[in-house]
């Protein structure tokens, strides 16, 4: 029997589906380009998991109890004493979003020209690592990039790549690892706790230190209790405990999997040194160390989000509806990255318009023949977001062309999943009358967010 969601609903946002022709226009007035659309004229927003959950009543409950002290606010050592039980560590640093946290916890650690291992960096935690002068190297194994096979850890690390790389390079040359879990440019794909310990195992005979970027470490969690022998009877917060165990500290966007709109949080394991000298860097760039760029009232909605998050009837529900999204498509004919990963459904294009080349970004036109569709927003993850080289000029070719369907936490139900699936398995039978784009305008640096695109003839 399948099971409901595990909530009701107590407030609603009416959305609204406007006109086919209207969807038309306000799509060529975006310039073909679903970033440019306006909120209203999208009918169920797919666009990302980041900020976009919904809150709980008692979160919401939780806003009011905000202590907007300066210093010292109480939903601070609220925040505090629920980071600490659940993660295990000493001190507990908030930050206003993930890329907040990682701007004052890397680059205090990394000497310029060296490398920062990892499964695969999320895009601002490369950022981060760029801009204190070091290479961000991936490491994932090579099952990652095969969407057809299934393999129940998609986000592991390649041990055998990963002792080679550290021996050919040298240990001075290397800063640090970091483990992403799930690992979101991977697909959502999660890691094993197997795998995050054998890591461990040899970072710690190079001693290299190791961290965890944990935006979505409650469905990473819940993951290894479902898919990996040995924890189908571990509660998720002793699954969370152990695998933080084997790190020395985190940052984390808490907009994902702690279910707030906005926040951020740093967590170190109990080396005093690099929290003093996180808590100084925290003080110019976000704010006082018991508030680090967010209200009082939003702390205390982190700290609560935290819990809700880590409960299991709501992870269940959660990969659940991705699972069940991910299973209407595959009745369907509809090719997926599977098995699905924990916050979105991958799309791939390339198999669903062959007659598309990637210079004229399949991924992104199915993303707008979905929005003509459904008034569905849902994003490229393919050659138009990795756009030229920046030596040639020329337009690179990503391994894979894939629409992504985030799904925002507790937003919405499995009728809505419902109709994502049934207009894609519509546009599968018409996929044949979809057209290639060309680019009308680009700006130089991170182009997808606002490039003008048009149909080709
Ligand atoms: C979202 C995300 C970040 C960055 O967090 P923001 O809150 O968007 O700044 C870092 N790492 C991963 C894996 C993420 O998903």
């Amino acid at each position: 029997m399948k099971k409901p969601e595990p909530f009701k609903i107590k407030m609603v946002e009416p959305i609204n589906l406007i006109p086919k022709e209207e969807r038309i226009k306000s799509l060529e007035r975006a310039g073909y380009n679903p970033f440019s659309l306006k909120a209203e004229e999208i009918f169920i927003d797919i666009l990302s998991d980041s900020g976009s959950g919904a809150m709980s009543d008692r979160q919401w409950a939780g806003l009011m109890m905000g202590d907007e002290s300066y210093a010292g606010s109480r939903n601070f050592y609220h925040l505090e004493s629920v980071a600490k039980d659940l993660f295990g560590y000493k001190y507990i640093i908030p930050s206003h979003q993930g890329r907040g946290a990682e701007k004052v916890f890397f680059p205090q650690m990394i000497k310029k020209g060296q490398d920062v291992l990892g499964n695969m960096h999320f895009d601002t935690t490369m950022a981060h690592i760029e801009l204190a002068g070091a290479h961000a190297i991936n490491l994932i194994h090579d099952r990652a990039f095969d969407t057809v096979t299934p393999y129940p850890f998609k986000g592991d690390f390649d041990t055998e790549k990963l002792e080679n790389y550290i021996k050919n390079r040298g240990v001075e040359n290397i800063a640090f690892l970091i483990i992403t879990v799930t690992c979101n440019s991977a697909g959502g794909q999660p890691v094993s706790m197997a795998n995050i310990k054998a890591v461990k195992e040899i970072c710690d005979k190079y001693g290299i230190r190791v961290f965890i970027d944990a935006a979505r470490f409650a469905e990473n969690a819940y993951f290894i209790k479902i898919r990996e022998k040995g924890y189908e009877d571990t509660p998720i917060r002793e699954i969370v405990k152990e695998m933080f165990s084997y790190a020395e500290g985190f940052t984390m966007s808490a907009k994902k999997d702690a279910i707030v709109n906005m926040g951020g949080l740093v967590g170190i394991k109990d080396d005093e040194e690099l929290y003093i000298s996180t808590r100084s860097l925290t003080v110019p760039y976000e704010g006082f160390p018991t508030y680090g760029g967010l209200s009082g009232r939003d702390i205390e909605a982190l700290a609560i989000g935290l819990m809700e998050g880590t409960e299991e009837p709501y992870l269940e529900y959660r990969i659940n509806q991705i699972n069940y999204l991910g299973q209407r498509l595959v009745d369907g004919g509809v090719a997926i990255q599977s098995p699905p990963g924990g916050h979105a459904i991958f799309v791939d294009a390339k198999k669903m318009l062959p007659h598309i080349p990637y210079y004229e970004f399949p991924a992104q036109a199915l993303a707008n023949a979905l929005y003509i569709e459904g008034g569905i927003r849902g994003v490229e993850i393919g050659s138009f977001l990795l756009g030229r080289d920046p030596e040639t000029g020329e337009q690179r070719e990503s391994d894979m062309e894939l629409l992504r369907l985030t799904i925002p936490r507790r937003v919405y139900t499995d009728n809505h999943m419902d109709y994502i699936a049934d207009c894609l398995i519509a546009l599968k039978d018409k996929a044949s009358e979809v057209k290639g784009l060309e680019i009308e305008y680009e700006p130089k640096v991170l182009r997808h967010f606002t490039a003008r695109l048009k149909p080709v003839k």
